[in-house]
């Protein structure tokens, strides 16, 4: 099998781990989570940056409670959510504290993937957990979210995770092992698809709507995700995580379905900043910060010249050179009236000024999109 079809060989996976998995009839599955966990750790043994989306809050709230089966009222499965949480965050806790490692809990709501501010705090704070070595766990923040700032499944919030943290690879363990050309429980002719080059629209027929119980996200919820992934150069596979060790199993040669990436992460998020969205501002850099783009650092505000606009941080800019020249386009870290203030500024100096310990970057080389035409002459 082709090495990219192996989990081991990626630098940052998104793994989503749905509530039917995890939880059965109120109560949480240790020993299951336990050996997933020891899949996990091994994988981040060999390098591997691992990032879990974790369902269960609210079915593990629900047994908490004792609240009845059926459908929940918004505020009760909220309530549940809030319960759950502490216990499945308390369940990561320990099953990785087992290996040694650390958890860090991170509740997100639609708007913190969608506003760009939120978005690159959330982006930054997974990134340093990483760094630090811990495990970032990832939940929908459901105490806080009405219906319309939902996600209401986690295939969606797994995939907008792994985007926003340029993963190479997001796996949704499910209930069933992969993609099939119908349903196979009703359809014995059903043919099960290994790999899914492109999402057309006979595959998006292919989902149907179909979810279990516990897990509000049926096949359809899956191709959705799989779409965000894979435009923005993650690959997505889906494999059954019923069985114990499905990590290993999938690395083993269990069956699966991969969806291939149709670019690379950093790609696709350069093509994202460089040609989506709208610049609020331009900033102008000296000539030393632009030798330095070019050879792929970050713009310090030592090298900024001057600031136009009216921007928020996480808002796109157009950066020029002293000539006026585009160098192209970045996410900047900070408002525009402070960016005016510490413009031309050593990056130590930022705290005094703004009055926080702000990022030492005006524009990280990550979010940074130059114009073509430099990338070819710098080399
Ligand atoms: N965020 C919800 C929970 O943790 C579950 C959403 C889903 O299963 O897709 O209970």
């Amino acid at each position: 099998m082709a090495s990219a079809r192996r989990l081991a060989d990626h630098k940052r996976v998104v793994v989503k781990i749905g509530s039917a998995l995890l939880v059965d009839n109120g109560r949480l599955k240790r020993d299951w989570l336990e050996a997933l966990m020891s899949d996990l750790v091994a994988l981040a043994d060999t390098g591997a940056e691992m990032v879990i989306v974790s369902s269960g809050s609210i079915a593990l709230g629900r047994g908490i409670l004792g609240l009845p089966k059926g459908p929940l009222k918004l505020e009760d499965s909220q309530a549940a959510a809030s319960v759950g949480q502490i216990a499945l965050a308390q369940a990561y806790t320990e099953t990785l504290a087992a290996h040694g490692k650390k958890a860090g809990q991170i509740l997100l709501t639609l708007g913190d993937t969608e506003e760009r501010r939120r978005y690159l705090n959330a982006r930054a704070t997974i990134g340093t957990l990483l760094k630090m070595g811990a495990v970032p766990i990832v939940n929908e923040n459901d105490t806080v979210a009405t219906s319309e700032i939902r996600y209401g499944d986690n295939d969606r919030l797994a995939a907008r995770v792994a985007t926003m943290v340029s993963a190479d690879c997001l796996v949704l363990l499910s209930d069933i092992d992969g993609l099939y050309t119908a349903p196979p429980a009703e359809d014995p002719d059903a043919v099960f698809l290994p790999e899914v080059p492109r999402i057309t629209p006979e595959i998006e027929a292919m989902a149907g709507s179909a979810g279990s119980e516990l897990s509000r996200g049926g096949m359809k919820t899956k191709i959705e995700a799989a779409k965000i992934a894979t435009a923005a150069g993650t690959s997505m596979v889906i494999t059954s995580g019923k069985q114990y060790n499905p990590l290993k199993n999938l690395d083993d040669g269990a069956r699966a379905t991969w969806f291939c990436a149709l670019a690379t992460p950093a790609s696709a998020r350069k093509a994202w900043i460089g040609g989506h969205l709208e610049p609020r501002g331009e900033i102008m850099l000296d000539a030393g910060a632009v030798k330095a783009l070019c050879l792929g650092k970050s713009l310090l505000p030592a090298g900024v010249t001057g600031v136009t606009g009216r921007f928020s941080r996480g808002d796109a800019v157009t950066v020029r050179g002293p000539d006026g020249v585009v160098i192209g386009r970045g996410l900047v870290a900070y408002d525009h009236t402070e960016a005016v203030l510490i413009a031309g500024r050593k990056s130590r100096e930022i705290e005094a000024i703004v009055g926080y310990p702000g990022r030492a970057e005006m524009i990280h080389r990550d979010d940074l999109a130059l114009e073509d035409a430099l990338l070819r002459t710098s080399g």
